[in-house]
């Protein structure tokens, strides 16, 4: 452990101080009702200005970001966010917006709304988009009520079935059984595409509609789109279009235009806001014409969503125009093929062909595995690769391959990098046919090792303990 790296009550010490104010700068704070006056001092720590700013800069790099490196997370879209973005959001007439304040007081505000709706549509063929919901998935609970509120104006109460297909997204299946409906899902075929003919058994007067989004969760692209759309609604159900990552489409092909009634898009992926901390998202939800009043009825969220993400994503918009956002879809395309190409020999790549943005290896193909020591896991390669400073893709992740790796590079890389992160993958693999205990000791420069991600997640400790 370097000295710095303790934490700062260890270096704390008796009358150190990291400032000064004048004695008489400001008047005596009155005092606090005897009920709520604190019993003791308060235990800060004590420790000079340089210390303060070395805790929290070793703070800062204890975590893994974007900024920091490559973030080839598949399904998440870990692109780099301009910094324009920031100081857009960060404008002081922005800052101090109110949710009350009304139209006449903000015209501006009224206009970021118009001409994000007037983008959004024109990038998918949906005619009509709420900005309410503030997550992909909480744009998902809402696009189902839509459908399920179609339907019901309809008198048509006897659909309860949605169908998702077994490659989607967890968000899905889920955000189905939160508005109440009944999940079932579609098998995939051998070549990752949905079985089309699987589908036909499903449908029936049931079926309020279908989930998917088209690259799927594999990246592939689903080429009977066509035929599922129009299988689909002869039942008289709804498609449903899980717009969270619209990278390899923008610019190229729209949901509406494939047979999508509704959709929504995460702006914290595809539109460049800052993410997978927890902090602020925004998933629009758009709808085909003939779905408008049932959008319009919806209150979803106490205001307008969060304004400072959409900001962001229009900020996005106008810096890229129309031909930029097109390459946007080109490149993250490309690179996702170019890793794909170069790794192929070295990781087991479980169906073949271009891919879209994304695309899943089933582990590697030669994994160590000897007499007396275990191979090497796609845990181990995705821990080894924080050693050479690159994030791992995501794992485990989708369930139809046991040894999944997703890798989404997108537009945002060099090729350099890119090369870079493809060289270290190979040497992994290299390392794993010869030492795989190397591997399942990773990460050796990291922080923490290999934490118990539940219990990290369920029961985070938050505060200084004394050892
Ligand atoms: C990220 C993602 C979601 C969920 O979005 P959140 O903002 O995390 O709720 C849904 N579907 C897909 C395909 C995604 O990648």
């Amino acid at each position: 452990m370097k000295y710095y790296d303790k934490l700062i009550f260890e270096l704390s010490r008796e009358g150190r101080c990291g400032y000064s104010l004048p004695a008489d700068a400001y008047p005596a704070a009155p005092a606090l009702p005897g009920g709520v006056q604190r019993k003791s001092a308060l235990m800060l720590p004590q420790v000079s200005e340089p210390e303060v700013v070395r805790h929290y800069t070793m703070l800062s790099q204890m975590n893994f970001g974007v900024d920091t490196g490559f973030y080839p997370l598949g399904s998440c879209t870990m692109k780099y966010n301009p910094k324009i973005n920031e100081e857009i959001a960060a404008m002081k007439g922005f800052q101090g917006l109110h949710p009350l304040m009304g139209d006449d007081l903000v015209p501006g505000v009224r206009k970021v709304y118009e001409a994000m709706n007037s983008f959004l549509a024109e990038i998918t063929g949906l005619a009509e988009f709420t900005f309410q919901p503030c997550a992909g998935a909480h744009g998902e609970l809402t696009g189902l009520m839509v459908m399920r509120s179609y339907h019901w104006s309809r008198g048509d109460y006897a659909r309860t079935k949605v169908i998702v297909p077994d490659s989607a997204h967890g968000t899905n299946p889920a955000s189905a059984a939160v508005c109440g409906l009944q999940v079932v899902e579609v098998k995939s075929l051998e070549n990752g595409r949905i079985d089309v003919e699987a589908l036909k058994g499903l449908l029936d007067e049931t079926v309020a509609g279908i989930m998917m989004t088209n690259p799927n969760t594999l990246g592939l692209f689903e080429t009977q789109i066509k035929e599922i759309a129009s299988l689909v609604h002869g039942v008289g159900g709804l498609l449903y279009y899980d717009g969270a990552n619209m990278n390899p489409l923008m610019g190229v092909v729209r949901p509406g235009d494939m047979g999508f009634d509704i959709m929504h898009l995460n702006l914290h992926k595809t539109f460049s806001t800052p993410h997978g901390g927890g902090g602020p998202g925004s998933g629009p939800v758009g709808v085909a014409e003939h779905l408008r009043p049932c959008l319009k009825a919806l209150k979803v969220s106490g205001f307008n969503g969060n304004f400072g993400v959409i900001l962001r994503a229009c900020a996005y918009i106008l810096m890229l125009g129309r031909e930029n956002l097109r390459k946007v879809g080109e490149y993250s395309v490309l690179s996702a093929n170019y890793i794909k190409e170069c790794l192929k020999d070295v990781y087991k790549l479980p169906i073949q062909g271009v891919c879209k943005h994304e695309f899943v290896f089933d582990g590697l193909i030669n994994d160590g595995a000897r007499e007396s020591v275990e191979g090497a896991t796609t845990l181990d390669v995705a821990k080894r690769l924080l050693d050479f400073g690159f994030h791992a893709p995501t794992i485990y992740f989708p369930l139809l391959f046991h040894q999944a790796l997703m890798i989404e590079p997108t537009e945002t890389e060099s090729k350099e990098t890119i090369d870079a992160f493809v060289e270290v993958m190979r040497k992994i693999a290299a390392e794993a046919a010869e030492d795989p205990m190397l591997l399942h000791e990773a990460p050796h420069c990291a922080p923490i090792s290999r934490p118990d991600e539940t219990t990290a997640a369920r029961n985070p400790v938050l505060k200084y303990q004394d050892a």
